[in-house]
This record gives structure tokens, sequence and C-alpha cells, in this order.
């Protein structure tokens, strides 16, 4: 037996979700069995746990797009017992059981190993947030963005995406601005290496198409009109990489900016992006953050917690990182 968030939807009811007791003879058919020790609480399981979008996509359900733990068994040629794995996305957690839970029975190149620089806590006080903030990063890194370039914003600042974001850009010597809607958490942002804090107010309503250049590059997390403005007021030849939606999904924008400062916009995916970028991602993670900034982006909840924190998630009220220890 082992223990999971299970959400359930039975016929013509709302959807609940609860702690509950498993028998590992309802894992899902896979060739490799982990032992989670940590998994996270992103967003996405926010939405997932609360039904507030439609993540989950069949029930009865175990959410969590993120674990990492220790292989129990394989029958694939390429993981042992006893290797130390990681897993974000891939439709764990929608489509497929995933990591809020003790145990997951997986396919075997959805794992990664977890860098000898981070151990399993540490790499889901990363978890899909942070590799996605990574992912931005190598983005736009490979689209030609250098230090020198100017100031880097980065919205949604407090968040698990923003808040790794960061970290890893300040500490590659980016100047980075933070935007935030918990201007209280200035003291926070400036620790993990922002160089100004502005309130998220200032780019979340409708704007003019073109603003006065002031960013290198952005890190998007939040969609919507903040994503517009933050397009408005990029340099010429500038970089936007746009990840989220916390905002909305809508992006209410012209073309100004694309055609008039050969402005480029990125789009991110993490879910279903490649394993060599996942890689490069990871690797850059490993050599780019220190461990005195993981801890100080994240908490430790258990399973129970996550339930409650889910909704807090959903609200925009959480700080920084939700690790989940499955043991509690
Ligand atoms: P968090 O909830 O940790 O952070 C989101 C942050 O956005 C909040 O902390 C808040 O920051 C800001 N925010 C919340 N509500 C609003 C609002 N109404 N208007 C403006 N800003 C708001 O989420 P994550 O960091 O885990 O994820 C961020 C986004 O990125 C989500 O939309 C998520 O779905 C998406 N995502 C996408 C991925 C991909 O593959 N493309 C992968 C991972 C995440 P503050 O208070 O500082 O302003």
């Amino acid at each position: 037996m082992f223990k999971a968030i299970l959400i359930e939807k039975p016929e013509g009811a709302p959807q609940s979700a609860r702690v509950a007791e498993l028998d590992e003879a309802r894992l899902p058919d896979a060739p490799v069995t982990v032992r989670v020790e940590y998994s996270t609480l992103n967003y996405k399981d926010g939405l997932a746990i609360t039904g507030k979008s439609p993540v989950v996509r069949k029930f009865p359900m175990v959410p969590g797009i993120d674990l990492a733990g220790v292989v129990e068994s394989s029958v694939a040629p390429e993981w042992h017992a006893g290797d130390r794995v990681l897993l974000n996305g891939w439709g764990v957690g929608e489509a497929h059981w995933g990591g809020l839970a003790q145990k997951a029975r997986v396919k075997a190149d959805w794992l990664q190993r977890v860098p000898e620089a981070f151990t399993t806590r540490q790499a889901m006080a990363i978890g899909t947030a942070g590799y996605t903030a990574s992912l931005c990063v190598e983005a736009l890194v490979s689209h030609g963005l250098t230090a020198d370039r100017g100031e880097v914003l980065v919205t949604g600042a407090s968040g698990g995406v923003g808040s790794i974001a960061i970290a890893l850009l300040s500490r590659a010597h980016f100047k980075v601005v933070a935007s935030t809607g918990k201007t209280g958490e200035a003291a926070y942002l400036k620790g993990l290496g922002a160089a100004e804090v502005i309130d998220r107010n200032e780019l979340s309503q409708a704007g003019k198409p073109l603003q006065k250049e002031r960013w290198a590059a952005v890190i998007d997390s939040v969609g919507s009109h903040t994503l517009a403005n933050a397009c408005a007021q990029t340099r010429y030849r500038g970089l936007v990489a746009a990840c989220g939606l916390a905002q909305g999904m809508d992006f209410p924008a012209t073309v100004a900016p694309f055609i008039l400062r050969g402005v480029s916009l990125l789009g991110i995916d993490s879910v279903m992006a490649p394993r060599d970028l996942r890689q490069k991602a990871w690797d850059r993670l490993a050599r780019g953050l220190d461990a005195a900034a993981l801890d100080r982006v994240s908490n430790v909840i258990g399973l129970e917690d996550a339930i409650h924190a889910a909704q807090e998630i959903v609200a925009g009220k959480v700080r920084g990182r939700l690790i989940v220890d499955v043991s509690r």
C-alpha cells in the first residue's frame, strides 16, 4: 500500500481530492517503479487539485507533474534499482498517475538522473517551475542575450518560475528587474538577486502598442496585458520568453513591437520539451544555482497540506516554491 493524493469525479458530481491509501496493483502499467521521496506543488498542480481548469484528463487521477526519488524496480535496461531519478511533465499528473504519491510507475524515457549537485529534495525545490525558468534562460541565451545588453524583466517574480529565473539570471550577472504584486516581498526578491523591484500594476492594465523601450529581454509567466506591455517596452531586437498565464491566457497585443522593433517572442513549453533540451536546462540549474538560493525560495509541506495549498497557489498567494515531502 502507498499514500497518494487522489482526485475523483463521480458521475454527475463535482471533483474532489483526498489523501488515500492505495494498493500498488492500482499503479498504471509502465516499466519503471519509483519510490518517490519528494514532489512539488506547481501552479498547474493547483489547477488540477482544485479543478479550476481542466488539467486532469482522466479520473481517478493522482496529480503531481513532478517527482524525485529512487528507482525501486525496472524492466527497462537503462534504469536500475537505486538510481536517483526525477521527472517533469510528459503529461504525468494529467493523463498518467503522477508524483503527489509515495510510489509512481512511469515510462523509462520520461526519467532523468538527478544532477550530482542536488539532493532529491533540492531537485523538487526546482521542479517544473525552476526547470521552466531555466528553459526560458536557455532560449534567451541561445538567441544571443548577453549580460551587457541591459535590463531583464521577470514578471510573476515572487512565484516559482519567477523566483528561480531571478536567481539564475542574477548569478549569471544579468541585471534583473522583478515585477510583483507582493511589493512587501521586495527584500526576498532582492535577496535572490533582483536589482530593482516594480509593482506589477505598472504592467497589468491595457497599454499602448509601443512604449518607452526599456528591456533587453523578458521572462514572462503572467500572459495577458502584462505580456503585451512587456513586448511594447522591449528594446530594439530584444527577446521575450513567454511561459505562463497567471494573469490570463489572452494576449491583447499588436504586431508593432515585432515588425517595427524586431522584437522576438519565444514560446516555452516544459511538458513535451525534448530530452536534450531538458538536459541542457538541468545542467544550467546545476551550475547556476546555489543551495542557499534553493533554501530561500522553498518551503516543505506534506501530502495533506498540498490539498489546501492548491487553493493558495491558484489565488497567487504562494511565495517561491512548495516542496511536498510525500512521507508526511
Ligand atoms: P506561481 O503561482 O508560483 O507564480 C505565479 C505568479 O504570478 C504569482 O506568484 C504572482 O506573482 C503572479 N500572479 C498571480 N496572479 C496574477 C495576476 N492575476 N496578475 C498578474 N500576476 C499574477 O506559479 P508558477 O511560477 O509555478 O507558474 C507560473 C505560470 O507559468 C503559470 O501560469 C504556469 O501555468 C506557467 N507554467 C508554464 C509552464 C510551461 O511549460 N510553459 C511550466 C511551468 C509553469 P507576484 O505576486 O510576484 O506578482
